[in-house]
């Protein structure tokens, strides 16, 4: 495997940073994950402009300039030979003496940019089979809207799944109303078929594949109904599901260990997954 760091490929097993990279030091640096897909980088723009928000909010520079990180991109799928899996961006705000404040001006931000194979054929077990999920107290700050890799709350959230033999964890604020997944958005489907997603605006990531599964259920006549809704709201709901760069919707089958309607997935769930890909843009690898 291939890995590009700051400038140059290098084998994965010898790609490291300095220990005095702000990312490993403060967490102080932003990610993406796109989903590769049949060989196209799946939603390459809209993961890049996302970036480049979470850049600017916390007035990290651009390591490169914006027309070249797609290039580089590219490149580390096309030296993985990933067909299908994903390719993870890393930019951090660079590497200086250990400080809270910023470094000086000039120091240059760190860029890291790896790809992995998936089995598609699993994904479509997983997606026949849906996941579990269970409920945690949301514990995290309020800026959860840029992608930083400070992901602490979320992965002892998905500790704690993985030892209830859960495939996920919901955050849920003090309202008893679900906010997201530990790496994904939160959906249910109502009686009347209507999809529900909570507002991005607040106390959420505003995920890539939750945009682009608008426009796959303006495509299938779907409605949305973007608010709030409730742990209670979720157990009683006709589907429940996830979404993801690379679970695309993945069905709930049990909250908390009870089963969301008949304990399968649900058909509404199946048939975004289905549509998800030919809506989605798609850019060669
Ligand atoms: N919320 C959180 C906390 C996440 O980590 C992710 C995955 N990056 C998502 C939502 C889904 O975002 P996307 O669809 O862009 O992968």
């Amino acid at each position: 495997r291939i890995a590009y760091v700051n400038g140059r490929y290098v084998a994965h097993a010898d790609a490291s940073v300095h220990i005095e990279d702000r990312g490993y030091q403060f967490a102080d640096g932003v990610y993406e994950v796109c989903e590769v897909a049949r060989g196209f980088i799946v939603d390459m723009p809209r993961h890049l402009g996302r970036l480049n928000r979470s850049l600017s909010e916390l007035s990290i520079d651009w390591p490169v300039t914006q027309a070249v990180l797609p290039l580089i991109l590219r490149e580390v799928v096309r030296r993985n030979h990933v067909v299908d899996g994903l390719v993870y961006v890393q930019v951090t705000r660079g590497v200086a003496s250990r400080d809270f404040v910023f470094p000086a001006p000039g120091t240059r931000s760190a860029l890291v940019v790896t790809a992995r194979k998936a089995d598609p054929a699993a994904a479509v077990k997983r997606a026949e089979t849906g996941i579990k999920v269970i409920t945690v107290p949301e514990n995290r700050w309020d800026r959860v809207d840029i992608k930083s890799t400070g992901l602490l709350p979320n992965v002892l959230a998905k500790q704690k799944a993985k030892e209830a033999g859960a495939q996920e964890a919901w955050f849920v604020d003090t309202d008893g109303m679900v906010t997201e997944g530990g790496s994904s958005n939160a959906w249910i489907v109502t009686r009347d078929g209507a999809l529900v997603t909570r507002p991005a605006e607040h106390g959420i990531l505003r995920g890539i594949t939750r945009t682009t599964l608008f426009d796959v259920a303006a495509k299938l006549g779907l409605t949305i109904e973007e608010r709030k809704f409730s742990v209670t709201e979720a157990k009683a709901a006709r589907e429940a599901f996830i979404s993801s760069a690379t679970t695309i919707a993945m069905p709930i089958v049990a909250i908390d260990g009870a089963p969301v309607a008949n304990g399968h997935p649900g058909s509404v769930t199946l048939s975004l997954r289905q549509a998800f890909f030919d809506v989605a843009e798609k850019s060669p690898a």
